[in-house]
C-alpha cells in the first residue's frame, strides 16, 4: 500500500497543506516543534481514525478553527482510493468518507491504509513497565484483528464498571450483589483476549526472533514469552477452559478485591518478556541488546501485517533513526526497502540521499 498524496486543513499547526509523497522513502526534516510528528499523526489517523498522541479528537483541530480536514489518496487493494476525515472542535461527531461516500465507522476502511509507528520510547519498551508493552501489543493486535479490538473495548468497559462498583460499595454495600454478573462477563471476554494474545505473541515472537538472529549474526537466541493470569496453564486452550481458569483466579482474589477496591486479577495485567540466550532483557539486557530486540519486534509487527493483508504497511519512524548508531540504522534501512517509509528527524545527515526530502517549518513545507 502507498500514500500518494495528503491534504490537511486546520490540522494541528497546519493551516493548509497539499503534499505528494515518494513511493519509497520520505524524509521529513526541520527543527523542533515545526510539525514533523503532526504530519505522521495525520497519516496514521487517515488510515485508522486513531491518534497515537491525542486524548480527544478536538486536540487535532488547529487552535481557533471550527473543524479540521485530513484527506489523502491511497493506492491499495489494487486500486486508488480517497479517504477523508472531518474533525470538529466541539462535540459534533467526526465524519468519514471513502471515495466520496459517507462511512459510519473506522472499521469500514479497515485494511485500506495501515501504518506501523516506531518512536524513541519503543526502543526501551522491554525495560519499561508492563503497561507500555501491553499498549504496544494491543495496538498491533487491534490493527490485525478487528474482532480483538471489539473484545478489548468491551473488556475495558466492563472493567471500568466493576472498578466503580468496588469503590461505590463502601458507601452503598447493596451494589456488591451485582458484582458476580460483571465478574462472569469479565472472565468470558478476558478468556477471548488471552486466546487472541497467545496466538499473536507466538507469531510475533517467531518473526522477531528471525530478525534478531539475523542482526546478531546468529549469536543471540531471541525468545518471547507471553505472561498471563497464573491459573491459565495453557493460553492456547479452548476459550471455555480459559474462562474457567480466570474464574478460579478471581474466586481466590475475591476478598482481596473487595478490601482494596481494585480489580486485581485478569488479562488487564498481562505482559510479555523477551529473553536473549535465556537471559531476560528486562533484567540483564544491555542498551544495545534492548534496542535491537525492540527493533526486531517492530519489524516483526510490520511483517505480520504484511502477511495478513498481502500488502506492506507504511512505516512511520518518528525521530527513531537519530537514536540509533550507524550499524543499527543500516540494519533498519536495509530491512525496509520494500514498502513506503516516513522518517522524521531534525538533522537529515546521512539520510538525504534517499527518496524525497520534505522540509517543515512552522506548519508549512519549504
Ligand atoms: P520535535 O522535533 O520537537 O519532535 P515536531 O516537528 O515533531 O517537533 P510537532 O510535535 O509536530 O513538532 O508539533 C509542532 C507544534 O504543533 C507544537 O509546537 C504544538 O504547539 C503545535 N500544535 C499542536 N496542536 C496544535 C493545534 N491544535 N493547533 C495549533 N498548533 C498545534
Ligand atoms: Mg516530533
Amino acid at each position: 500500500m502507498r500514500l500518494d498524496r495528503l491534504g490537511l486543513r486546520s490540522f494541528r499547526n497546519y493551516e493548509e497543506l497539499d503534499l505528494e509523497f515518494d513511493p519509497g522513502v520520505n524524509l521529513i526534516v526541520g527543527p523542533n516543534a515545526q510539525g514533523k510528528t503532526n504530519l505522521l499523526e495525520a497519516i496514521a489517523y487517515l488510515g485508522s481514525g486513531k491518534s497515537f498522541r491525542a486524548q480527544r479528537t478536538s486536540e487535532m483541530v488547529r487552535f481557533g478553527a471550527d473543524f479540521a480536514e485530513v484527506e489523502g489518496s491511497v493506492f491499495s487493494q489494487e486500486r486508488h482510493q480517497d479517504l477523508r476525515w472531518l474533525l470538529f472542535s466541539g462535540s459534533r461527531p467526526r465524519q468519514l468518507y471513502r471515495n466520496g461516500a459517507k462511512k459510519k465507522t473506522a472499521g469500514d476502511i479497515a485494511g485500506v491504509l495501515q501504518t506501523v509507528l516506531f518512536c524513541p520510547e519503543d526502543l526501551m519498551v522491554l525495560k519499561t513497565g508492563a503497561a507500555q508493552r501491553r499498549r504496544l501489543g494491543d495496538s498491533a493486535l487491534c490493527q490485525l484483528r478487528p474482532n480483538y479490538e471489539a473484545a478489548l473495548g468491551e473488556y475495558n468497559r466492563i472493567l471500568e464498571t466493576k472498578s466503580r462498583i468496588l469503590k461505590d460499595r463502601f458507601d452503598n454495600p447493596a451494589v456488591e450483589a451485582i458484582l458476580p454478573e460483571y465478574n462472569a462477563r469479565l472472565c468470558q471476554v478476558g478468556a477471548l483476549l488471552i486466546s487472541y494474545r497467545a496466538r499473536f505473541y507466538e507469531s510475533l515472537g517467531k518473526a522477531a526472533a528471525a530478525y534478531h538472529g539475523h542482526f546478531s549474526g546468529g549469536a543471540e537466541e531471541f525468545l518471547l514469552q507471553y505472561r498471563t493470569v497464573s491459573t491459565v496453564s495453557d493460553p492456547f486452550a479452548p476459550v471455555a477452559k480459559l474462562t474457567e481458569d480466570l474464574e478460579d483466579h478471581l474466586r481466590s482474589h475475591f476478598r482481596a478485591e473487595l478490601e482494596t477496591a481494585q480489580c486485581l486479577t485478569g488479562p488487564h495485567k498481562d505482559d510479555f518478556d523477551v529473553t536473549l540466550n535465556g537471559l531476560s532483557v528486562k533484567t540483564y539486557g544491555s542498551q544495545g541488546q534492548t534496542r535491537t530486540a525492540a527493533i526486531s519486534l517492530k519489524l516483526a509487527q510490520r511483517e505480520l501485517m504484511k502477511r495478513e493483508s498481502g500488502e506492506e504497511p507504511l512505516l512511520l519512524l518518528d525521530d527513531v533513526l537519530s537514536e540509533l548508531d550507524p550499524s543499527r540504522q543500516d540494519f533498519v534501512l536495509n530491512q525496509i526497502t520494500g514498502g513506503q517509509v516516513f522518517i522524521t528527524c531534525c538533522e537529515p545527515g546521512r539520510f538525504t540521499k534517499m527518496g524525497k526530502t520534505i522540509e517543515v517549518y512552522k506548519g508549512k513545507i519549504i
